[in-house]
């Protein structure tokens, strides 16, 4: 395929198997990075030891390659790249755009948005615990492929964490970083991370303005009878690589893409069938969702 420019990535955290879920962004995103004749990165999300699972990263990777899913340069881990995150935080300092935050959970208990205690400096005799991106003002908006024009406020996110009291980086400025480090230009995610994005454009624009995000897809998040998203903590049953194929067809039918020629089709040959998946994949295809999943056999539906 030729190089079109296009970079997208799929990021998973290593906090168990994967399961349909993550599946679904993994395929949406690998059909989106050929589709357009770009290359497709993979980044593990390992910021948060507490929730990580041993071995899962590994796992997830040879999951990924038994799918097909090769992905193009090496895998960037996040717990290895400390550094980047200091500098970038640094850089934050410098433009003003940071500040340290003395809050505790508790004194911020109840309040869904934070309110400002910190912002113009912190009170006598307190010491920052976290550090705060300032985002209290103006609006962010994108055209979304999938979930069309989207547009939010800053004061009602409010300024978001991006250093956390035991030391973390926060997901938010770490994603945006590597991003920027791997040339991401592209990304195809799960709806459940919208209202990051407003936060990582925001971010985007303060550490590579030369260099926005030009493409963004956010996918149906799957729900289960009780309208939870599916995930490690819901019990989403992990996918089984054994059962790849039918894993593959019900990922692109959840996508919204036809499925009915394939089903004849050699199924172990997982690769033939993402490839043709990849050739006529047609994002506009792709449902708002959220869809209801109760797993093979029960199709999906709207939720
Ligand atoms: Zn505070």
């Amino acid at each position: 395929m030729s190089e079109s420019g296009y970079v997208g990535r799929f990021a998973p955290s290593p906090t168990g198997r994967l399961h349909m879920g993550s599946l679904v962004a993994a395929v949406a995103s690998w059909c989106d990075a050929r589709y357009h004749g770009g290359r497709w990165l993979v980044r593990m999300e390992d910021l948060d030891p507490p929730r990580e699972v041993p071995g899962a990263a590994d796992d997830i990777l040879r999951t990924l390659e038994s799918f097909g899913l090769h992905w193009d340069d090496e895998v960037v881990f996040q717990s290895r790249r400390h550094e980047h995150y200091l500098a970038a935080l640094q850089e934050l300092h410098e433009q003003g755009r940071v500040f340290p935050c003395a809050c505790s959970r508790k004194e911020l208990s109840g309040q869904s948005v934070y309110p400002g205690h910190c912002r113009d400096g912190l009170s006598p005799g307190r010491t920052g615990r976290s550090e705060r991106f300032s985002f209290h003002a103006g609006t962010w908006s994108w055209q979304d492929a999938v979930q069309g024009a989207q547009v939010f406020d800053a004061k009602l996110l409010g300024d978001f964490v991006v250093r956390r009291a035991d030391g973390l980086w926060a997901y938010q400025l770490a994603v945006v970083v590597d991003d920027i480090a791997q040339g991401v230009n592209a990304i195809v995610r799960g709806a459940d991370l919208l209202d990051s994005t407003p936060r990582q454009l925001a971010l985007r624009a303060a550490l590579a303005p030369e260099f926005p995000v030009s493409h963004w897809a956010h996918l149906p998040i799957l729900v289960n009878a009780e309208d939870q998203k599916l995930s490690k903590q819901t019990l989403a049953a992990p996918i089984d690589p054994e059962q790849g194929g039918s894993h593959l067809l019900s990922a692109l039918e959840i996508l919204g893409q036809p499925v009915e020629d394939l089903r004849g089709e050699d199924q172990g040959n997982l690769e033939e069938l993402l490839n043709r998946a990849a050739a006529r994949w047609d994002i506009r295809k792709v449902p708002m969702g959220p869809i209801h999943w109760q797993g093979e056999g029960q199709g999906a539906g709207r939720a």
